[in-house]
């Protein structure tokens, strides 16, 4: 696939913008039925991944996304189809519509909006799986709804508990209110007061993973080194204790990538620690949607990208795509509805913006795809499950802070906690209104 990914796409300028906004990837269940008439063009393809990063094997896609971003300009290319209409589909449909391209999102999905879906239950309540917090260095979302002219859905910052079967042990303050100090200091010293159990002796054994923290991503060499020991090895090597690998490490690892240390490579964690705790001050700040974010967000988002021109369709699943030998290029895909009826859909450029496991199933069913090296190494990619639950409890059950991260309850799994009573004001209107 490296030729076909060498097709002009977009120059430089271009794909920064548009790797900024796939970063931001959105999602919605307002899909418009439109009737998709069959089209034929013969401009040139490209072809682009917008995928998930996974903890293990991540150097692969690394090095893919790599190769994606030489990719240029192709001044006749102007139709894009969007494979996913999920946070990735949305954030790439956004920014290829403001580049001028004609966008067709597909989703296999009749509510679209991949894990960030909702609905209301017959009661009228917004249900999503789980609850999606918005990090403090998340910039290009909030610019985004500024732009859209979304009314800010987001709570304040709050306060995070991380509790172990024994209770309490440590609690995360809100850090962009505190003066700003040197990475990690402030993130060391602003903590210091909150942990319960946990010692200075045992806290400062993670000193040593400094130096991992700044070399692991210095280059490709260094990262596969990180790459090929699991997280848990490091640890060892680095000498951080055991109870702050259990009391700290552990659940931040569980929350973030959904994996403990031993299944995880030491640097998706580092890169995890780094993104979501270390790089500055205040990245482990934390807030969330009122509401459900579908409704709050992806519904005004759609608006916009409709009046744009851009077009969402579900009940189309991608199977195939459209590849010529002869130029080498990708000319469109193919989607099958509910139905089975196959449809073509003609591009210049295609983007995927599903899951691992759904693009795994693309590439199997897709002669042209699984025969490329590049997509064949997808085969080798392991996914987490993760299960959502919402409890309506018949009393109230004080919690310090309403979000929650619990780890130690069961070997290698973790989870969230979350009171919505405190944070969605959707919730809370259902209540009180009882
Ligand atoms: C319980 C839970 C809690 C989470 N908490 C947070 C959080 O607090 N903060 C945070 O930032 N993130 C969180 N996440 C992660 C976040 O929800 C995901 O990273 C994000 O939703 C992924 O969006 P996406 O567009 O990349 O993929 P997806 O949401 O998976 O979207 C992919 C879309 O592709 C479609 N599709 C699949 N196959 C095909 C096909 N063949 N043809 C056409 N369409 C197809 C699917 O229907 C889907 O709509 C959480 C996830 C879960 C499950």
């Amino acid at each position: 696939m490296a030729e076909l990914l060498q097709q002009r796409f977009c120059n430089a300028g271009e794909w920064t913008s548009l790797r900024q906004q796939c970063a931001c990837s959105l999602s919605s269940r307002w899909f418009h039925p439109f009737n998709v008439a069959l089209k034929r063009r013969s401009q040139s393809s490209g072809i682009l991944g917008v995928g998930h990063s996974q903890p293990r094997q991540s150097f692969e896609l690394r090095a893919y996304a790599k190769r994606v971003s030489e990719v240029e300009v192709d001044k006749q290319a102007r139709t894009a189809v969007v494979v996913g209409g999920g946070w990735a589909g949305f954030g790439a449909a956004h920014a290829l519509t403001k580049l001028g391209f004609s966008v067709t999102v597909l989703d296999a999905s009749p509510s679209p909006g991949g894990l960030s879906t909702g609905f209301r239950t017959a009661q009228g309540r917004p249900v999503e799986a789980g609850i999606k917090g918005f990090w403090w260095q998340y910039h290009n979302i909030y610019s985004l709804l500024k732009e859209v002219n979304v009314v800010w859905p987001f709570t304040d910052w709050t306060m995070s508990s991380f509790y172990s079967p024994e209770g309490i042990q440590v609690e995360a303050p809100v850090f962009n209110e505190l003066p700003r100090l040197p990475t990690p200091l402030g993130s060391f010293l602003y903590t210091s007061p909150y942990f319960r159990n946990l010692s200075v002796v045992d806290r400062l054994t993670a000193l040593p993973l400094i130096q991992a923290l700044l070399e692991f991503d210095a280059d490709e060499e260094t990262y596969a080194k990180y790459d090929a020991m699991t997280a848990r090895e490091l640890f060892r090597k680095a000498g951080v204790s055991a109870k702050l690998y259990r009391d700290f490490l552990q659940p931040i690892l569980l929350v973030t990538l959904f994996a403990p240390g031993e299944q995880l490579s030491a640097a998706a964690a580092l890169g995890a620690l780094y993104y979501y705790v270390l790089a500055h001050q205040a990245d482990f700040d934390v807030c969330w949607c009122k509401g459900s974010v579908a409704e709050a967000i992806f519904k005004p988002w759609l608006d916009t990208l409709n009046s744009q021109g851009c077009r969402m369709l579900g009940n189309n699943r991608v199977v195939d795509v459209i590849y010529e030998e002869e130029s080498n290029k990708i000319t469109g895909i193919i989607a099958m509805d509910g139905s089975g009826e196959r449809t073509v859909y003609e591009a210049d450029v295609v983007v995927f913006a599903v899951g691992v496991q759904a693009m795994q199933r693309i590439v199997a069913s897709s002669p042209a795809l699984a025969g490329r090296e590049e997509f064949a190494g997808i085969s080798n990619l392991g996914t987490v499950d993760v299960l959502a639950t919402r409890l309506w409890l018949d009393r109230r059950v004080p919690l310090k802070n309403p979000s929650n991260v619990l780890a130690g309850f069961e070997p290698t799994t973790g989870a969230t906690l979350f009171n919505l009573n405190a944070l969605q004001v959707l919730i809370k209107l259902t209540i009180s209104t009882k």
